[in-house]
């Protein structure tokens, strides 16, 4: 059992607790602290304050410590390991692999290219020549965090390291379904060389969330459903905050006729199950051309049926428990609907009888676009398959949803595929493969359309940590009047056409020079 404290303060600054239970079993775990407007406060202002001396360290030291606190969370990967499996029932492996690994590598990659992709550069102006234009990134100060559940340590964590590296400070607002393991890694945290008050973790739901958009931060960094992230994005316009949006999605994966069938039904089994189908990347919708649908519903349907489910506790287990106990009548409902409308349950389709939040890993065949399992997001162990004509038809129904994060192509020709990746409307599309263009830290990942706006990991992602500012110098001694400055002369008028017919009209005797200037 895991009785967490949300701040080590002796002052009382909750009101309100909230029980953890566990996804496997609804026992409870422990409770964490709903903190409210002035702890709230108090936790932005520790930040701000423990911010002015780091901001101003070198980036290469700055690196140097988040990686510390990287060795922190190796050194106690198996207690980490414990306690995400406790808290959201997944896999020990995936806790492992998609949690502590996929953080590690983004830490690693971002600690040692933030000198570089931080360092400020000489933009070369094309017409003022005599002046020195210097883009540097600057810290914004304090970045808030808001969590979701799913992956309770690698997506706020990321986020974290990368506000960090960048020299601002961060206050975390973790999912209220998954708050454990963040209070875990803020001990760790403040075990390690960093500032302990430069990360704080404020524990609560939505109130404790929009306590903190109010609070004075200078940006946002939202992940969670569609429905919360138009509310942040309000809530950020009326402070006029920047927020990056990491919303929902529905994530198309598209088989075309010559696939490598065992290699996509292996994706496909993988890519939907794993996190209990929990993953904003999870493969959602299945759209496979007739010449490969038969085989490939039959070889999905196999391995669905090999997966093993049970409590994580259990060492050999491929699927838990689901996070949350509505989503099992969500889930209930999305089959239900398909079934009416002529779908085909060719894997579990239901709850499992037992203590604990289980749905049995579903594989629906013979789907339709007006069912609800192919428009809405299913955030569960449930995959939808259909069989389509050709590309085109998977193309017009794919891009058919308001929603654009990931999205998948399999085919042998990387150049056909390649050419279908251009037309998909979403953030990334991977081909031959699922879920990597999140694990990989060098690449910018994020939404477009109602999955959201903005980017993290990657140069844009570090970059977008800072504000982007310009300083302009002289680079020669300067008279005391510039020629466009006060007072005007109507002599200089003409002086003026001239300049501009000379430089700005492509056959002028310089126009041709300008676009080299
Ligand atoms: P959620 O939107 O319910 O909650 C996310 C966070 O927002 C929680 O910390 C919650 O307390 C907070 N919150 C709730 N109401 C709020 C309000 N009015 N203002 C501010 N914050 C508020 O999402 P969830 O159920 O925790 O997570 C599942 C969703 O997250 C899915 O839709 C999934 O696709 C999405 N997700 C997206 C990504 C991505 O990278 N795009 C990654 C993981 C999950």
């Amino acid at each position: 059992m895991t009785e967490a404290k949300a701040t080590p303060d002796p002052a009382p600054l909750a009101d309100r607790y909230l029980e953890c239970t566990s996804p496997a079993t609804g026992e409870r775990i422990g409770q964490i602290e709903v903190m409210g407007e002035e702890a709230v406060r108090r936790a932005v202002a520790s930040a701000r304050q423990a911010q002015r001396g780091w901001g101003e360290l070198p980036v290469k030291e700055r690196a140097e410590r988040v990686l510390g606190f990287c060795d922190r969370l190796i050194e106690r990967a198996e207690d980490l390991v414990d306690l995400l499996v406790l808290e959201t029932s997944k896999p020990r492996l995936e806790a492992i692999s998609n949690e502590i690994l996929v953080l590690a590598d983004l830490i690693h990659w971002h600690a040692k290219h933030a000198p570089e992709i931080l360092r400020p550069r000489e933009e070369r102006l094309h017409l003022l020549k005599h002046r020195k234009s210097t883009i540097s990134y600057v810290p914004r100060g304090v970045v808030a965090v808001i969590s979701p559940w799913n992956y309770p340590l690698m997506l706020p964590f990321s986020d974290v390291s990368l506000a960090v590296l960048a020299g601002n400070a961060v206050v975390l607002k973790p999912s209220e379904h998954a708050s454990l393991v963040a209070l875990r890694a803020k001990q760790l945290w403040d075990a390690s060389e960093l500032p302990p008050d430069l990360l704080q973790v404020v524990t609560g739901g939505a109130e404790t969330a929009r306590a903190l958009i109010d609070a004075g931060v200078q940006k946002v960094s939202f992940t969670g459903s569609v429905d919360v992230g138009r509310k942040v994005a309000e809530q950020c316009g009326r402070n006029l905050i920047e927020c990056v949006l990491e919303l929902g999605g529905k994530a198309p994966l598209i088989v075309c006729a010559d696939a490598d069938v065992e290699r996509a039904a292996r994706a496909i089994t993988w890519g939907g199950f794993a996190n209990m189908g929990q993953a904003c990347v999870s493969v959602e919708r299945v759209f496979a051309h007739a010449a490969v649908y038969d085989a490939l519903v039959k070889r999905v349907g196999e391995l669905v049926r090999e997966l093993r489910q049970g409590a994580p506790e259990d060492f050999d287990i491929d699927v838990g428990a689901i996070r949350l106990e509505r989503n099992l009548a969500h889930l209930d409902a999305l089959v239900a609907d398909a079934v009416a409308k002529g779908a085909v349950v060719a894997a579990g389709g239901q709850r499992l009888p037992r203590r604990g939040n289980f749905y049995a890993p579903t594989l629906l065949v013979d789907c339709s676009p007006e069912m609800r399992v192919m428009q809405e997001e299913i955030f569960g162990p449930l995959v939808p398959m259909m069989r389509v004509d050709g590309d085109e038809e998977a193309l017009s129904i794919a891009n058919g949803l308001p929603l654009g994060l990931s999205s998948y192509v399999f085919s042998r020709d990387t150049e056909h595929a390649e050419a279908l990746a251009r037309r998909i409307e979403a953030g990334s599309v991977v081909i031959n493969d699922v879920h990597s263009d999140i694990a990989s830290p060098e690449v910018p990942f994020g939404g477009i359309k109602l999955s959201g706006y903005g980017k993290v990991h990657g140069i844009e992602g570090l970059r977008s940590m800072c504000i982007t500012k310009h300083v302009s110098a002289n680079r020669t001694p300067l008279p005391a009047r510039s020629p466009f400055w006060f007072p005007y002369d109507s002599r200089d008028i003409p002086r003026a056409i001239r300049g501009l017919r000379l430089l700005f009209t492509r056959h002028g005797p310089l126009g041709r020079l300008s676009q080299w200037l």
